[in-house]
């Protein structure tokens, strides 16, 4: 059962049936999407500044398409868009080939750290 709610982006109600945004939203984000993707492609030495005023639409939207994946960053975006972990400049995606490499081991580490701690303040707790 699906419960009708407002449309976050234009306050329309609607059942959000698959997106979270009406449909009318959706064909018009797809539309600015479309928009930013061609400017970019015709325009590659563009900053995400230029691009953000040429298609109407905010830096922060721009930077959600580049982390999204959705859009590589073009030669003229060259350090807009940073590795969340290390800084480097990157062209799509929230982090660089290394870090996320590195994340995938650390994330095991991790585990195995917290499951060390978890033994060891166990120890603390039975010798209180
Ligand atoms: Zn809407
Ligand atoms: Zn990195």
């Amino acid at each position: 059962m699906i419960e009708p709610k407002n449309c976050p982006r234009c306050g329309v109600v609607f059942l959000p049936v698959t997106d979270k945004i009406c449909k009318e939203c959706v064909i018009a984000e797809e539309e600015t999407y479309e928009k930013v993707r061609t400017y970019v492609r015709d325009n590659p030495h563009q900053g995400l500044q230029a691009v953000a005023d040429a298609c109407n639409v905010s830096v922060k939207r721009l930077l959600v398409y580049l982390q999204d994946g959705r859009l590589h960053a073009s030669e003229g975006m060259d350090g807009e868009l940073t590795c969340s972990k290390c800084g480097v400049s990157i062209r799509t995606g929230r982090m660089c080939e290394r870090c996320i490499l590195d994340v995938s081991f650390t994330v095991k580490d991790m585990k195995q750290q917290a499951e060390d701690r978890a033994r060891i303040s166990g120890k603390y707790h039975t010798t209180k």
